[in-house]
């Protein structure tokens, strides 16, 4: 729907909205109110983000700090390494609170005596599902500082920063979620019982919050390899590194490591 697409105005202060390919949830930048398109009228959406802590100048310390050392890193690293890009991009999420009760009956087999086993245990999580389609970022190991939260605030984003509107609404991202968490309880019964015979996650979503997170994105060389950081613009943490083998090692596996953080 290309023409439908650039005649789209913001619905809260009439500014032209801007789509890539697939955006369905969209921020104006104008006014920062972000709405739903592809439905009969655009409608307005709950929108937070998280206040970023990190600068330029703080997320290269960040980065350079990384590359200083640690567990399992070339003792060279920083030494030898080129820091080659640094951009902020905010990702959009959706973040649910779900509260799951799993009932199960199975057979403990591991202490060599089929002891059957039932129970229905519940859990609480903050359930996140990130609005991108085909991405490769690490939402698992991405633990959302939820405790920066703030109004969304386009004054408040970070300078020279890009962004990302989401790519589905929040009733698929919901869907997600109900299915990530079944799998995720699936797999928490393995402690429990080591053959399941009956299991069903009771699985209630009570809260729904969009947002969009600042996350820094370094790219180094090493060696003549490409490898990337991503920080946490919000916590400052590092969400993941790319450690470079030992040096004299590198072989064809790391072809992809330079991908694109969002596979475009
Ligand atoms: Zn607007």
């Amino acid at each position: 729907m290309p023409d439908l697409v650039e005649s789209l105005k913001c619905p809260q202060c009439g500014g032209p909205l801007t789509l890539g390919p697939g955006d369905v949830i969209v921020t104006c930048p104008y006014c920062g109110s972000t709405s739903r398109i592809r439905s009969e009228n655009p409608f307005l959406l709950r929108h937070g983000m998280l206040a970023a802590r990190l600068d330029t100048a703080g997320a290269t310390a960040v980065a350079e700090g990384w590359l200083d050392g640690g567990f399992l890193k070339p003792s060279d690293l920083r030494r030898a390494s080129r820091i080659t890009s640094l951009e902020c991009v905010y990702i959009p999420f959706y973040v649910f609170e779900v509260d799951v009760t799993t009932s199960y009956s199975g057979v403990l087999t591991r202490t060599g005596s089929n002891e059957r086993r039932s129970g229905s245990v519940p859990r609480d999580y903050f359930w996140k599902v990130l609005g991108r389609r085909g991405s490769d970022f690490p939402t698992r190991e991405y633990k959302i500082p939820l405790a920066y939260k703030v109004p969304f605030d386009t004054a408040g984003m970070v300078r020279g920063s890009s962004f990302l509107n989401a790519e589905f609404d929040e009733d698929e991202a919901a869907r997600l979620a109900r299915e990530e968490v079944e799998a995720h309880e699936r797999e928490l019964l393995k402690d429990a019982v080591d053959e399941v015979e009956d299991a069903h996650s009771e699985i209630s979503v009570k809260d729904t919050e969009f947002l969009h997170a600042p996350v820094w994105l370094a790219a180094f060389v090493y060696r003549g390899r490409p490898y990337r950081i991503i920080i946490d613009g919000a916590s400052g943490e590092i969400v993941r590194g790319d450690i470079p083998p030992p040096t004299g090692g590198v072989g064809e596996f790391l072809k992809d490591a330079g991908r694109s953080v969002f596979g475009r």
